[in-house]
């Protein structure tokens, strides 16, 4: 069988725990990879370049652009994200599943480019629970969350372009259901074009033999 691993584009609003349930699905299972993306936002209390994302300042950023190391790249709220290539490309060929946790325009260049890729939304049980998280976090200042709030209604009409919905009520039942989805993704028709083709080949040698 053919041995690429499977893409899985993780999105959601801002504040629905895609965070927390990727590092859950990581702790809990194997052979999953993270991809660190770049982004020209500041880093917030705790994060550290190269593990939560790679800091770039906006020339840095354009320069990755011009020179074609991101598979896809967006702007989000007043500044750049985008997803190194060659951490992608090198993890799939060695058969590992690689999450990218992006937001939807992302997601659907990430598409375009890999249509056996599985796109995944992740949102809380209802709105009201949204702004508690986001809120609550106290990372950011009010009218930063007033902007993601807004992103979030915007990206609410987008949400029919994914192809699964995850309601992130419980993180641990949650994580199982995400991974279920993404193992299913294993027997795509698309993900073994190599074994049905040496198939179909045998089979008609061995007919016209
Ligand atoms: P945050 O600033 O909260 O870490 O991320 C803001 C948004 O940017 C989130 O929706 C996150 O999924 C998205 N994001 C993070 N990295 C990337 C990336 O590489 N590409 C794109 N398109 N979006 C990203």
């Amino acid at each position: 069988m053919d041995n690429q691993g499977v893409l899985a584009v993780v999105s959601g609003f801002s504040g629905a725990g895609k965070g927390t349930l990727i590092r859950t699905l990581l702790a809990g299972y194997q052979n999953y990879a993270l991809s660190v993306s770049a982004t020209t936002r500041s880093p917030r209390p705790g994060e550290a370049d190269g593990r939560e994302y790679f800091f770039r300042t906006n020339e840095e950023f354009e320069r990755m652009i011009e020179k074609g190391e991101l598979l896809e790249y967006a702007r989000y709220v007043d500044h750049y994200y985008g997803t190194p290539k060659e951490y992608v490309l090198r993890n799939l060929e060695a058969g590992r599943d690689v999450l990218l946790e992006i937001e939807i325009q992302g997601a659907l260049a990430i598409r375009e480019r890999f249509p056996e890729a599985v796109l995944l939304f992740v949102t809380a049980p209802d709105a009201a629970q949204l702004k508690k998280r986001l809120t609550g976090r106290g990372t950011e200042d009010m009218a930063v969350i007033e902007k993601r709030l807004r992103r979030a209604a915007e990206e609410a009409d987008g949400i029919e372009q994914y192809d699964y919905i995850l309601v992130n009520d419980e993180v641990e039942s949650c994580a199982m259901r995400m991974h279920g989805l993404i193992q299913a993704a294993h027997a795509r028709v698309g993900n073994h074009l190599e074994f049905i083709r040496n198939m179909r080949d045998d089979l008609k040698a061995q007919t016209q033999a």
